[in-house]
């Protein structure tokens, strides 16, 4: 059964749940986290169980399509109890589509499970194809695992995105190798915009701000760029190379132009929903969920008063060439 479904105050209809399972990661990426990183203690978190009954109730309510992320979604522990749990409304139709954006560490493990479980796609997350400079970002993670969890993605049949931060300096010289490596796996490939998120390495983000439209320049001196209208409500915008057939996504938060399409808001780990990744506002569902662990109803009717309260766009601000625009959240909380 369907409920009425989740419309915000400028008519938007909400499809899309991004839903952050745990703020702990085995990489210390160093534009998301410190080194040293204090996790949440785990009663905070919410449980397999209650992520299960969130996520349905949302789909319920009319979401289609669920993204799973972190922190890193697959080092949390039975972290397949909850996708499998997920099969059941992919098998009743209600939910469209389940995938997850990871930092390909544990896909080895898990990719042949994550595709029985019904995901046909996987964001893995790469921003560079050199040993050393791979761990130089990540601080924590090695190329090579990586590498192996995309070929064992592919080997179980799961399409694979490859997302890359583009950031001046860092991977630059890799716009062609990467896109190439992308177009050789029949992957495609999104670059997103480094953010000013949480607190840490501002002036060096600052520093190494890469903006897409540059980076967009110099694909189209060696390919020919087409654009795609094609949208997913989100803030990605694509082109596709005529040489390679590829598809290549650009993720521009920073600039208000997919405010007007968003069909989407974010839960954290601990039961928070934001309702715009660039604004503060959030919604606590965990006491409503906690509270009433046999009835759905406080709920149902917390996500709906988060929901008339989604705002018509967000608030980050570069234009200054500060980081007055930033949210105090690191993207590991949100889930990006
Ligand atoms: N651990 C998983 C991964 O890395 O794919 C999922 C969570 S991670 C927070 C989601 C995405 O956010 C990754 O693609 C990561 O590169 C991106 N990200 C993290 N911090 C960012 C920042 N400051 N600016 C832009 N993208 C960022
Ligand atoms: Fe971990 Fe993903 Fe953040 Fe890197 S971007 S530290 S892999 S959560």
């Amino acid at each position: 059964m369907t409920d009425a479904p989740l419309i915000d105050p400028f008519a938007r209809a909400i499809t899309y749940l991004r839903v952050s399972v745990t703020d702990r990661c085995d990489f210390r990426c160093v534009y998301c986290m410190s080194e040293n990183m204090t996790f949440l203690p785990k009663k905070d978190l919410l449980t397999l169980e209650e992520l299960d009954r969130m996520c349905s109730t949302f789909v319920q309510l009319g979401v289609q399509k669920l993204r799973i992320t972190g922190g890193e979604p697959l080092v949390r522990r039975g972290i397949m109890t909850f996708f499998n749990a997920m099969t059941r409304h992919l098998e009743a139709g209600t939910l469209k589509e389940l995938t997850l954006t990871t930092n390909g560490s544990q896909l080895d493990r898990f990719a042949a499970d994550l595709h029985a479980a019904g995901v046909r796609r996987v964001n893995v997350s790469l921003d560079t194809l050199d040993d050393k400079k791979f761990a130089d970002i990540t601080r924590w993670g090695r190329l090579a695992q990586v590498i192996k969890g995309i070929d064992a993605a592919q080997k179980a049949g799961l399409r694979v995105k490859i997302n890359a931060v583009a950031l001046k300096g860092f991977n630059e010289d890799e716009l062609f190798t990467i896109t190439e490596w992308c177009a050789q796996r029949d992957m495609d490939l999104t670059w997103i915009e480094v953010m000013p998120m949480g607190d840490i390495g501002n002036e060096d983000r600052l520093d190494q701000y890469w903006p897409l439209r540059d980076l967009r320049a110099s694909l189209a001196q060696r390919y020919t760029l087409t654009d795609l209208t094609e949208r997913t409500g989100g803030p990605a915008r694509y082109v596709q190379l005529q040489e390679t057939g590829q598809k290549i996504g650009f993720i521009t938060p920073l600039t208000h132009n997919f405010c007007e399409s968003c069909n989407r808001v974010r839960l954290t780990c601990t039961g928070e929903l934001f309702m715009c990744l660039g604004q503060e506002d959030v919604a606590d569902l965990r006491a409503p969920l906690r509270n009433y662990p046999k009835d759905n109803a406080a709920l149902v009717a917390a996500i709906r008063a988060a929901i008339e309260r989604k705002p018509k766009g967000h608030d980050f601000d570069y234009s200054r060439q500060t980081v007055d625009g930033r949210v105090s959240r690191h993207m590991s909380h949100t889930g990006g």
